[in-house]
């Protein structure tokens, strides 16, 4: 039918590419300038279906059992991402425990005979950590950078920034990651690890690297944009079921946070992915608990069981809470305000100048945060350790560094220990677990509570945007619980005569801090409920991140938006923006000239058009038995360079080609067309033709997309924004209003028998 249509009425092939007259000569409107990774250019995907002959014949050809095989095929894929993510953050948990329980060893045993010697050892091994750390992300993988979120729902919302799915970027994004946890910077290991499991799905997905040579042919079956979006949201939930040991969590915040597109089956198999991870990691716990793994024992792994803490609430006790909300909410939506905008000072004055600067950069921050971890607890006086109930799991004083608890850090007494080095002088989860702590003594000042609250703040910010692989989940949960327990040590003086738990407060604070900068509600609030092992506060997690949104909404966007936007992602949010309601499609296209192809055209002028402008879809024309123009379809610029580059398409003759029936012929696999993920792909400056190429021919017929999506000229904006969102579009066209309607189709047309049955017929007649 397809071929017939466009073989109707062709007389000879006009005017190659050329540009429909406007009423205004004026330049086409460049969208918001997009630049990812070193400045280069980010770019849309194409996750709608191009339905092109080639793509029909191969539909045509598929069975049932295809079918069945290809859904095989893809709970494989969800099984396989999840054991990667699983082990990748098994790997990077081993790696950064070791090292940080090494740092902690050395340092410890040389402050027994000199605190100065202990400093120089603690800030070398640090800065060794983060020299490698940023060394490997300038020099190999500068798309590992940051947490990698933002890229990655830009990705689910249809847009790539080249590199963020590369193996070079995953290998990037695990050795960095060790380097900038490891050597004690303000920053987690969570985001990374989300962008890992992306990374590996995406790999898996395209059966390995091409670069590397680490490709097998059996796995290369999905290769289109949109099956590699669902597994990219696989691999998304895997990472956050690997960081926090939740994969509930996981499921919902690929849900609620990263995707832009949702459906039921992706729902099973994303839920299937978290649970693979889920098992992964336990098992590779359990094996490291009888000391297989060096350091890496029950840590590590983000899981605070707080359960003996506070059992009940009383109706006073929610006030300050929503308080403990209000906070959080401030002081997110400043986080997010003070990130974007030294994030973007960086990105404007310091990075530019090169690697060097971003090194000396890392350098310099991981020597100050060094200073302050290790200097600042000198100067705190040291308390005495109480009379502990033997079993209560904790032990007073310990050594500084050795696995959690309180730390015996320039006390003059061995009963001593030193309230700020708790929380300085620590692994990051060793400090959380700390703050946490419920059933215990006051053990912690509130003017070391403010002094760690103020320059940990101050060091995230700082630490944020730095050329090394960065999480901010971990530093939110060490601010949020800071404040909170501050909170609470007031709360328990107020009520003295309720059973009140100031690390029920820090937990509070902690999800009131995530909640107010990343905006996150259902997900944050089942993970802070998977990695606290504590149903009970369920409901006063959900008041405090609700307040905490409500408070940051007013002031500005969630963090990962913000850093999308600085970034030139351009992320089309659930709804569209009111004033588009006003405008419409006519008004926004008034200025455009419409780049187009005729059906048969010479690839000169192929050549031309696409030096000439920078489009990535054209309009294809054709004329019809009484010259009048007819739209086609459309062509994309990257089936156009396929076409030019393999040359098998050129004909000398300027009519179209196909056999005398109307059908046509597609000597290309449907896979050739396929763009690598991640990359930029082929561009026009790749090819090199001769003269007498230029002077051939191509018929577009077959390789374009003969049913692009189409709206009237009077559509307002805002319903093309829907349309363009829900569908994952890339091209609209606008054209006026239709001359006359062939038919209607309602809901019960979409599921009637009688068009699966006549479908099917014509199908099996197709393939014989
Ligand atoms: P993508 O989303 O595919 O990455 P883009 O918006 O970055 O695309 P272009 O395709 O060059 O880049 O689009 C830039 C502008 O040009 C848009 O405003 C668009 O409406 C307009 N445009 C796109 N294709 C054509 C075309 N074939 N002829 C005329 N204008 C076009």
């Amino acid at each position: 039918m397809l071929s017939n249509h466009i073989q109707n009425g062709i007389e000879t092939a006009k005017l190659a590419w050329s540009r429909l007259p406007t009423s205004e000569e004026t330049q086409s409107s460049d969208p918001e300038p997009g630049s990812g990774v070193n400045g280069s250019k980010v770019e849309s995907l194409d996750y709608e279906i191009i339905e092109n002959y080639a793509y029909r014949e191969e539909q045509a050809r598929r069975g049932k059992l295809y079918i069945g095989y290809s859904v095989m095929v893809k709970w494989f894929f969800s099984l396989l991402i999840g054991i990667g993510t699983g082990l990748a953050a098994v790997f990077i948990n081993l790696a950064v425990e070791n090292f940080a329980g090494w740092k902690f060893a050395a340092t410890f045993s040389i402050i027994q005979h000199s605190y100065f010697a202990g400093f120089i050892v603690y800030m070398l091994i640090n800065l060794a950590l983060v020299f490698s750390s940023v060394f490997i992300i300038t020099q190999f993988a500068p798309a590992a950078a940051g947490s990698g979120i933002p890229e990655i729902k830009g990705y689910l919302n249809g847009v790539d920034t080249p590199g963020i799915l590369l193996f070079r970027t995953l290998i990037g994004k695990i050795f960095g990651s060790i380097g900038s946890v490891g050597g004690g910077l303000a920053l987690g290991k969570e985001g990374p690890l989300v962008h890992t499991g992306a990374c590996i799905a995406s790999l898996i997905g395209q059966g390995g690297s091409t670069k590397y040579h680490l490709r097998t042919r059996w796995l290369q079956i999905f290769q289109s944009d949109r099956d590699r979006r669902d597994l990219v949201t696989c691999g998304c939930a895997a990472g956050v079921a690997a960081a926090f040991r939740a994969p509930v969590g996981g499921v919902l915040f690929a849900l609620e946070e990263v995707t832009s597109w949702w459906r039921s089956q992706l729902m099973w198999r994303v839920f299937f992915t978290s649970a693979v991870v889920a098992v992964v990691v336990r098992s590779a716990m359990g094996w490291c608990r009888s000391g297989n793994c060096g350091h890496f024992g029950s840590g590590g792994f983000i899981i605070w069981d707080i359960s003996g803490g506070q059992e009940d609430y009383s109706f006073q006790e929610l006030l300050p809470m929503a308080v403990i909300g209000i906070i959080g909410g401030l002081l997110g939506a400043l986080f997010n305000q003070l990130t974007l905008y030294i994030t973007y000072w960086r990105r404007k004055y310091l990075h530019k100048k090169g690697s060097r600067v971003k090194i000396i950069e890392a350098c310099a921050v991981s020597v100050l945060t060094s200073l302050i971890s290790f200097g600042l607890p000198l100067l705190r006086k040291c308390s005495q350790c109480p009379n502990l109930e033997e079993n209560s799991g904790i032990e007073c004083p310990r050594p500084p560094g050795m696995y959690g608890n309180y730390v015996n850090f320039y006390c003059r007494r061995d009963n001593e220990y030193n309230d700020l080095a708790t929380i300085f002088f620590n692994t990051q989860d060793d400090a959380i677990r700390n703050l946490f702590s419920a059933k215990t003594f006051h053990e912690y000042s509130a003017q070391s509570l403010l002094t760690f609250l103020v320059m940990f703040y101050s060091l995230a910010v700082v630490t944020f945007g730095m050329a090394v692989p960065a999480g901010q989940f971990v530093p939110g949960i060490m601010i949020g619980s800071t404040y909170g327990r501050l909170v609470g040590m007031f709360v328990v003086n107020f009520y003295s005569k309720l059973n009140v738990e100031e690390g029920t407060y820090a937990l509070l604070g902690a999800a009131a801090f995530l909640g107010g900068s990343m905006r996150m509600t259902v997900s944050l609030c089942v993970i802070m409920v998977e990695i606290t092992n504590n149903l009970k506060l369920l409901p006063l997690i959900m008041l405090v991140l609700l307040i905490s949104k409500a408070v940051g909404d007013a002031f500005n966007e969630g963090l990962y938006e913000e850093q999308a936007q600085l970034r030139g992602i351009p992320l089309l949010e659930s709804r569209p923006k009111h004033y588009m309601r006003r405008l419409t499609a006519k008004e926004v296209c008034r200025n455009q000239k419409v780049v187009y192809f005729s059906r048969v055209v010479k690839v000169a002028d192929i050549v031309s058009a696409l030096r000439g402008s920078k489009h990535n879809g054209f309009p294809v024309i054709d004329y019809g038995r009484n010259g009048e123009t007819l739209v086609i379809g459309l062509i994309l610029r990257s089936h156009l360079l396929v076409l030019l580059q393999s040359k098998v398409d050129f004909q000398h003759s300027s009519l179209p080609s196909g056999s005398r029936d109307g059908s046509l012929t597609v000597r290309h696999n449907i896979s050739e067309f396929v763009k690598p993920v991640s990359s930029k792909g082929l561009c026009i400056e790749d090819i090199h033709l001769a003269p007498d190429d230029l002077e051939m021919y191509i018929d577009l017929a077959p390789f374009l997309n003969p049913s692009p999506y189409v709206v009237p000229e009077d559509m307002s904006i805002a319903k093309v924004y829907n349309l363009f969102r829900q569908l994952g579009l890339r091209h609209i066209f606008v054209v006026p209003r239709p001359s006359r309607v062939i038919g209607l189709i309602t809901r019960k047309d979409l599921l009637s028998e009688e068009n699966e049955e006549s479908t099917t017929v014509e199908l099996q007649s197709t393939s014989v």
